[in-house]
Parts: C-alpha cells; sequence; structure tokens
C-alpha cells in the first residue's frame, strides 16, 4: 500500500458538486481507498484573471495502484466530468486531480513529476494538504511540510 495525497480544483459548473463527484469516484477506484478529505477552499485563479474563482481541496488515499495507472484512473474522472483540455495553460476547468506525493516515490518522466512540481509555491495546494499529513511530514526529497508552509507566499484571497 502507498500513500498518496491527490489536489483537486474546479473552477466551473457548480465547482463543489464537482469536486463532491470526484470524491466520491476516487473512493471507487479499485485497489484504492479513500482514507481522509480536507475542507473545502476557496482562492483567485492562478494564471489568466478572467475566469471564477477555484475550489480546491486534497485528499488522502491508500492504493497499490501504480502512479501511472492512477494517472490514467484520474484523467478518466476529468474527462468524465467534462473537462475539455485547450491550448490555454491553468485556463478554466471542470475537474483538476494531480498527484501531489506518491508515497516515497520521485518520478520525472514524460506524464508524471512526483512531487507535484508546483506544490511548494501554492497556498490552495499546501494548506489542504497540511490538514490530512503529520505536523512533521517530510517528502520523499527531505523537505517538511511544515517548512514549505512558512516559505509559501501568502494568498490574501484564499478563504477555507
Ligand atoms: P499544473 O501542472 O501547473 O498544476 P495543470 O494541472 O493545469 O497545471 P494539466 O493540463 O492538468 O496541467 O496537466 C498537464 C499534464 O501534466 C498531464 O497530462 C500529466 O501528464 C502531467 N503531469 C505531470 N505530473 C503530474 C502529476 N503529479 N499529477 C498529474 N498530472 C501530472
Ligand atoms: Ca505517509
Ligand atoms: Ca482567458
Ligand atoms: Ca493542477
Ligand atoms: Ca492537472
Amino acid at each position: 500500500m502507498e500513500q498518496v495525497y491527490i489536489g483537486l480544483g474546479s473552477n466551473l459548473r457548480d465547482p463543489e458538486q464537482q469536486l463532491n463527484a470526484a470524491l466520491h469516484a476516487l473512493a471507487q477506484l479499485p485497489h484504492t481507498r479513500l482514507v481522509a478529505v480536507s475542507a473545502y477552499y476557496s482562492s483567485a485563479p492562478l494564471g489568466p484573471a478572467d475566469q471564477p474563482r477555484y475550489t480546491n481541496a486534497a485528499a488522502h488515499l491508500e492504493t497499490t495502484l501504480e502512479p501511472h495507472i492512477l494517472l490514467d484512473h484520474l484523467q478518466a474522472i476529468e474527462l468524465n466530468q467534462g473537462r475539455e483540455r485547450k491550448a490555454e495553460r491553468w485556463g478554466p476547468r471542470t475537474l483538476d486531480l494531480d498527484i501531489l506525493i506518491f508515497g516515497e516515490r520521485i518520478m520525472n518522466d514524460e506524464r508524471l513529476c512526483i512531487p507535484h512540481y508546483h506544490m511548494h509555491a501554492r497556498p490552495f495546494v499546501l494548506l489542504p494538504l497540511a490538514e490530512l499529513c503529520p505536523v512533521d511530514f517530510q517528502l520523499p526529497d527531505g523537505r517538511l511540510l511544515t517548512d514549505l508552509l512558512s516559505a509559501c507566499p501568502v494568498d490574501p484571497t484564499l478563504q477555507r
């Protein structure tokens, strides 16, 4: 069993319902248990500003799926909830599911960068994640989650 943390985000078509539906789908994944879910957070968009606010959360899974298989499932859930892939980076979306942490694994290939490459700079990722992890949680590369949190820029738009 691997301890996996997923970041969830949505800013289209009733974001809270999108996250509820995504969590339901995560709980149905084969060889996987949904252990815990953070509170929902709201914040101003990253990237293009002409889009609605985001709702974000984090989920803790236990799984025996391999990372790329899990990613296949996450992308299927995104598509099932109407995710359209556009050229614009960080544009609006019904659902985004990112693998933040996958046990002790460090990966960097064409499809997967784990731990997620930009989580250290994103309060809307770190705050929900911190709800689910032990206080002394260490990333596989040795960084302490608490250090990432203190170094992370403050987002005045973020609301729990
Ligand atoms: P960002 O990655 O900056 O949060 P994004 O989530 O909007 O941006 P997407 O368009 O959802 O980016 O994903 C682009 C690609 O990122 C995916 O096709 C996937 O292969 C890749 N990817 C790399 N690392 C991860 C990861 N840890 N979790 C999910 N997808 C990842
Ligand atoms: Ca763990
Ligand atoms: Ca735009
Ligand atoms: Ca993302
Ligand atoms: Ca993504």
